[in-house]
């Protein structure tokens, strides 16, 4: 399995770990880790971190854990376990026999809990969670010592061993670090250890009720693991001064926490609590809904593993915060499908063209190329007939100039068949709606050349109505009507910004014979229109991941020019 697309050049964190081997630094070893929180379904930008830990894994010959860091029995669920593990392994990366859990290392936290209070550098606090705000401090003012700093050993030892006996309420006490109330940086300021939670585990069941907070947690994992190279995204870096400290403080194994810019995506967001939302807010119709950044969501819509592996390669590693245009997933995708994906004819608003000179009852089958890009993807047979489909868009009562497509007079190539010219309108009478066109065919231009050298500047796609099959198709666009959810004013919902139009149902779409066939999952070109994936869910659905080209990139640029 080589699922990385080589980088042009080395980033900061494979000069890091290059180096490290140089120096020996880790006796030759590299383990990295992903450790995701089991509280959502996977997102696009953990993807990256993804690709990043397994990536640098099978590079530079090491290992890569997985492991769910399962602190918040609150949030948590096996749904979102099983979910992330599938999500992992779909995108291509194996963690072979090294799944852990934060929650197995309970029993060995809590020996450390005790270890630090045997030093002196732990105790139990009754201020409750208003109170140990306001001791706090701020950025700028330094805050003052709980009135239980100074607890003997002895008496954090009892307090403490009766917290986990469930002596006490939840929120009444917790365990803190005794570090320094006046450090400037506030994660050093006694920070929580353990608190008192009566809640059921998803994996120790009622055995706890106090739980070591994730920065408790995090680095001794790590430690326990053996992790080297310990890679985290940069809102963790304040979080390192007390990571370090908690790991010299108990004199144990000291990975090296290296933190990297996350990643951001115009047009979306990027947060699990707000993915949460749009789900059970039915905003969304689920994790797996097409529109959503995640995983499961991308996978449904039709992305392939190879095209967000690609993308993720191309944004490349760094240390500054940043947006990535949404176009840069959605060119990976197309790169991706280019190569991969066969073409079909799909009308998907259509309009009846009956073609006045071709026999009624008579039938014939053309030939047609599977993939241009791809010689060894072969021909099919399309068939064609008196009366066809054509796109809406694909007609003008009254073309502006430069439209090359069909209008009154106007001679166009059929893809694969033959010069049509419309020689008559019919509309609705109520109306005025253009509901069918009369056309007449060249049979001399069969294959779309026409003998005498005339040329036609449009080439439209058309399926014939008596074989076509009707499916169901849905458009979607962003999620989000703004490109960086930043922007959205202070107080205001950023539910506002969704985008009313991110799914338009289109319902009676005609599609060439050959498509009854397709399976759940795969994808095609629509000729003209973009790539589209057959519903792995609901039948007779084909989702449109992208269109070919990015149309918005070109009204925004239209809009600029204005
Ligand atoms: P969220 O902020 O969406 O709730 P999280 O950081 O709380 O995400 P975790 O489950 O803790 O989610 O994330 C697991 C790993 O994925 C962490 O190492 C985290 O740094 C990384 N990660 C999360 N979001 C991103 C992102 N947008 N870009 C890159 N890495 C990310
Ligand atoms: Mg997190």
């Amino acid at each position: 399995m080589t699922p990385n697309e080589p980088s042009p050049s080395l980033h900061f964190i494979q000069d890091i770990i290059t180096e490290d081997l140089k120096t020996n630094k880790w006796g030759g070893r590299v383990n990295t880790r992903f450790p995701p929180e089991p509280n959502g379904y996977l997102h696009i930008g953990h993807a990256k971190s993804i690709c990043l830990n397994f990536g640098l894994a099978l590079e530079f010959g090491g290992v890569c854990n997985l492991r769910f860091d399962d602190t918040n029995p609150t949030k948590e669920e096996v749904e979102y376990v099983d979910s992330i593990m599938n999500d992992v392994r779909w995108l291509g990366f194996d963690w072979g026999d090294r799944l852990y859990y934060a929650s197995d290392y309970f029993g060995h936290l809590y020996e450390w809990a005790v270890q630090l209070i045997n030093k002196g550098k732990a105790y139990v606090c009754d201020l409750s969670a208003d109170q140990m705000r306001e001791y706090r401090g701020t950025l700028t003012a330094p805050g003052k010592n709980s009135p239980y700093r100074e607890r003997s050993i002895a008496e954090n030892l009892d307090l403490f061993k009766r917290m986990k006996a469930g002596e006490f309420s939840d929120g009444s006490r917790t365990l803190r670090a005794k570090i320094d109330m006046a450090h400037p940086n506030l994660n050093m300021r006694d920070p929580v250890m353990y608190r008192i939670l009566h809640a059921e585990h998803h994996r120790t069941g009622n055995q706890w009720c106090i739980y070591p907070t994730y920065d408790f947690t995090h680095g001794q994992s790590d430690s326990i693991e053996k992790i080297t190279h310990s890679i985290c995204t940069l809102e963790f870096e304040n979080h390192r001064p007390l990571y370090d400290w908690y790991i010299d403080e108990l004199g144990i194994f000291h990975p090296q926490q290296i933190e990297f810019a996350r990643l951001n995506l115009t047009y979306t967001v990027m947060s699990k609590r707000r993915l949460l939302e749009l789900v059970t807010g039915n905003y969304v119709a689920g994790w797996d809904d097409p529109r959503m950044p995640t995983i499961a969501g991308m996978r449904r819509r039709g992305y392939t593993p190879e095209a967000i592996r690609a993308f993720c390669a191309k944004i490349g590693v760094s240390k500054c915060d940043g947006i990535i245009d949404m176009s840069v997933l959605e060119n990976a995708v197309r790169d991706d499908l280019n190569k991969r994906a066969p073409r079909v004819l799909a009308v998907l608003k259509p309009l009846k063209v009956i073609i006045d000179n071709y026999p009624e009852g008579q039938s014939e089958e053309l030939e047609a190329i599977n993939n241009p890009e791809d010689p060894a993807m072969g021909k099919r047979k399309v068939p064609f007939s008196r009366v066809l489909y054509i796109e809406q868009d694909d007609f003008r009562e009254d073309p502006p100039k430069g439209y090359y497509r069909l209008a009154p007079g106007k001679e166009v190539r059929l893809r694969y068949a033959y010069f049509i010219t419309c020689k008559n309108v019919v509309k609705d009478p109520k109306t005025g709606e253009v509901i069918e066109l009369h056309c007449t065919y060249d049979p001399a231009t069969r294959g779309g050349n026409a003998p005498d050298g005339r040329k036609v500047q449009g080439t439209i796609h058309w399926v014939s109505a008596g074989h076509a099959i009707d499916a169901e198709v849905r458009l979607y666009d962003y999620l989000f009507k703004i490109a960086d959810l930043a922007d959205v004013p202070e107080g205001e919902d950023y539910k506002n910004y969704l985008n009313p139009t991110s799914l338009v149902t289109l319902k009676r779409c005609k599609l060439e014979p050959g498509l009854a066939k397709a399976t759940p999952g795969s994808r095609f070109q629509f000729e003209r229109q973009g790539y589209f994936c057959v519903d792995s869910v609901e039948s007779n659905v084909f989702n449109r991941m992208v269109s070919l080209k990015d149309s918005w990139a070109k009204i925004e640029k239209g809009q600029k020019k204005k």
